[in-house]
């Protein structure tokens, strides 16, 4: 098991006080439960009245509890179910559609009595998802949805990511944003900071990325959704409702509507603007152990357990879900399908991805690619501790050959380019520490095999373990761990901020002139800094706000960052699809020197109108001199200056390279 960044593993110290305790059923009783996989599954409204079914074979009996309010009062009926034990299901119905009331399931099992619970497919919740709520979807819909369309990039690595936190992005007293931290912060087109910037959605059309990726927005538990004024934060993996909005980025978590209403109001303005949606997904984890929802309903079922009989913990959050299941698999594609079709949500991020089992994710795949052959779709593909689940089975990035349509997070670029994730002092090859150029060589080629390219010299993988560009995200920052700022001031104590700026610009020219598919980290392109915290995932607004001022005093960054995307939009050289191409039409130059690696991409590369693209990376704090052939070349990046459409010409022959730069040509 790869030792990498421990993504989401936080300890949550919120478990329930009421914290029951189950009766532990063994493996081999739940591997032989009954599954169900009904559209039917929990509610179901039509003319006849309003249905609902539970699955939970281990049941002695279930009851159902309606209610007028979603959060407050006793329930006004209490209805037992009937089991069809084929099935393992509990069925009830109700002649009347009950629409705008509330409902929870409670199921007995050892002679007890569990908590309620709204189930797992709880489609819409009332305040802090406590009960499911009935209400008809087809008037969730904002005006024109039946026109709203996914987001095109033909292949994933035509997509570039920007990874954000909904407080992160508008909460900032100078956003210029009314709906701060909320999904509609995003319809507030031409939004403002003090400095005359633009912020928000403006900001993100001006900056050119194609897809943002929003952190978790299923409705998650630790933030108090009736106490929204005391200005919570979460990361959010913290799953509650893996089926719902989270009701803090609505205006009215109390009305079950609203959050659904205002998070298709954002996926669709976004579309408008040509950006599509990638959803953070946690299936590997739940919040609560004994109290969650999955054990409510079906004690033991979905999760995995050590010998005796514990909850295993490869989440580093105290459980980690049983994708081998049949019950939990269906789930986890049902419910992506769900988020597809309902949302028009355009792509997915798997966090620990390699909790899940290879067999799991090619269904993902499959499901949400038939729905949408343009989804963008990837994962951490590690786990966060060890896990009950053979390493062979496990969707681990040494394993995404086996998934078909999936990319895995590349930890060899991220910690050869900015230095070691958790140890803060490290530098990498674009701060100055050698012995890093054949991992930056590996990040070039997606993990690809490539003849030039020593894989037993690679500082994390030691094998070429991508099938393909496709199947890899290049990256040297998220929202884990120290940001691209912050690791930057503390590995490079001895320089000033303008140093490190262009540090980062090498950073990132790296990462989005790499093959594979390039993702960045919100505020990055202004600097942004997380006051030296590597773990914010409570940290308050102070830390985690983007301070929308420094977009103005890093306005040559930003212009850095707009101009490099437009490069990589321009350019499909930097977005070849097959390791054949890669292998061809990448030469890498014979160079010994330390933090110094070049490399030409020829033969027009998958179409390109240049014939030939010159890169040159100097990691190095001072000049370096590279051969270049000569002829007339256009100068595209040079000394932290980038413009896709040229700086000017040069000559070719000895070029110099300035420290912590690259070098661009074209012919
Ligand atoms: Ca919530």
């Amino acid at each position: 098991m790869t030792a990498t960044t421990v993504a989401s593993a936080l300890v949550f110290a919120s478990q329930a006080s009421s914290a029951q305790s189950l009766p532990r059923i063994p493996d081999s009783t739940l591997d032989a439960y009954p599954t169900y996989n009904g559209d039917d599954l929990e509610l179901k409204v039509d003319d006849k009245g309003t249905h609902f079914t539970l699955w939970s074979p281990g049941a002695e009996a279930v009851r159902l509890h309606l209610y007028t309010d979603g959060h407050n009062g006793k329930p006004y009926a209490t209805v037992d179910m009937t089991p069809d034990k084929a099935h393992g299901i509990w069925r009830t119905s109700q002649k009347e559609q009950l629409w705008g009331k509330f409902y929870t399931f409670q199921v007995k099992i050892a002679g007890h009595w569990l908590d309620e619970t709204p189930g797992v497919w709880a489609k819409a919740v009332g305040v802090n998802g406590q009960r499911a709520a009935i209400i008809d979807f087809s008037k969730t819909n904002p005006e024109g949805w039946e026109n709203d369309k996914y987001v095109v990039t033909p292949h994933q690595t035509d997509a570039i990511v920007y990874e954000m936190h909904h407080r992160d992005f508008s909460a900032h007293r100078n956003s210029g944003i009314v709906n701060k931290g909320k999904f509609i912060a995003l319809l507030e087109d031409g939004s403002v900071a003090p400095c005359g910037e633009l912020t928000g959605i403006a900001h993100l059309k001006e900056l050119g990325v194609t897809h943002i990726h929003i952190l978790p927005s299923y409705d998650y538990n630790t933030v108090d959704e009736t106490q929204l004024a005391d200005r919570q934060y979460n990361w959010g993996y913290d799953p509650l409702n893996y089926n719902v909005p989270e009701g803090s980025y609505s205006t009215n978590p109390a009305d079950p509507a609203c959050r659904i209403i205002e998070m298709k109001e954002m996926v669709q303005a976004l579309h408008n603007a040509g950006i599509g949606v990638v959803m953070d997904v946690v299936y590997n984890h739940t919040s609560f152990n004994d109290n969650s929802n999955f054990s409510l309903t079906a004690p033991g079922y979905y999760y995995r357990h050590r010998p005796d009989g514990s909850y295993s913990d490869a989440s580093g959050c105290n459980n980690e879900t049983a994708s081998e299941r049949q019950q939990m698999r269906d789930f986890i594609v049902n419910s992506v399908k769900y988020w597809a079709e309902e949302y028009h949500i355009d792509g997915f991020r798997f966090d620990l991805m390699a909790i899940h089992d290879v067999e799991t994710m090619n269904q993902v795949s499959k499901a949400v690619r038939a729905i949408n052959p343009y989804a963008v779709i990837y994962g951490e593909g590690w786990t966060a501790g060890d896990s009950p689940l053979p390493v062979e089975l496990r969707a681990l990035k040494e394993n995404v050959s086996k998934i078909d349509g999936i990319a895995v997070f590349s930890d060899d670029i991220r910690d050869a380019v900015k230095g070691h994730y958790s140890r803060a002092d490290d530098r990498g090859f674009a701060s100055g520490k050698p012995g890093q150029e054949e991992t930056v060589k590996i990040g070039i080629v997606a993990s690809t095999a490539h003849p030039q390219v020593d894989y037993s010299l690679g500082s994390n993988s030691k094998f070429a373990y991508s099938p393909s560009p496709l199947s890899i995200m290049n990256y040297v920052s998220c929202h884990d761990d120290l940001c691209l700022t912050d690791k930057l001031r503390k590995s490079m104590p001895e320089a000033n901020d303008s140093v490190r700026m262009r540090v980062a610009r090498l950073a990132q020219t790296i990462v989005f002139t790499s093959q594979g598919t390039p993702f960045m980290f919100a505020g990055e392109e202004v600097f942004r800094d997380k006051k030296g915290i590597h773990n914010t995932y409570c940290s308050p607004d102070s830390v985690n706000a983007i301070d929308w001022d420094l977009k103005a005093a890093n306005r040559q960054q930003f212009d850095y960052y707009r101009n490099l995307i437009a490069l990589r939009k321009a350019h499909p050289a930097f977005r070849m699809t097959t390791t054949e191409e890669v292998a061809r039409n990448i030469v890498f130059d014979k160079i010994k020197e330390p933090c110094l690696v070049a490399y030409s991409i020829k033969n027009n590369a998958n179409g390109d109108q240049w014939k030939e693209i010159k890169v040159v990376f100097n990691g190095n704090n001072s000049d370096r001199t590279v051969n270049v052939p000569k002829g007339e070349w256009k100068l595209i990046a040079f000394d932290g200056k980038i413009d896709p459409e040229g700086l000017g010409t040069i000559k070719g022959g000895k070029t110099i390279v300035p420290s912590y730069s690259a070098l661009i040509l074209a012919r």
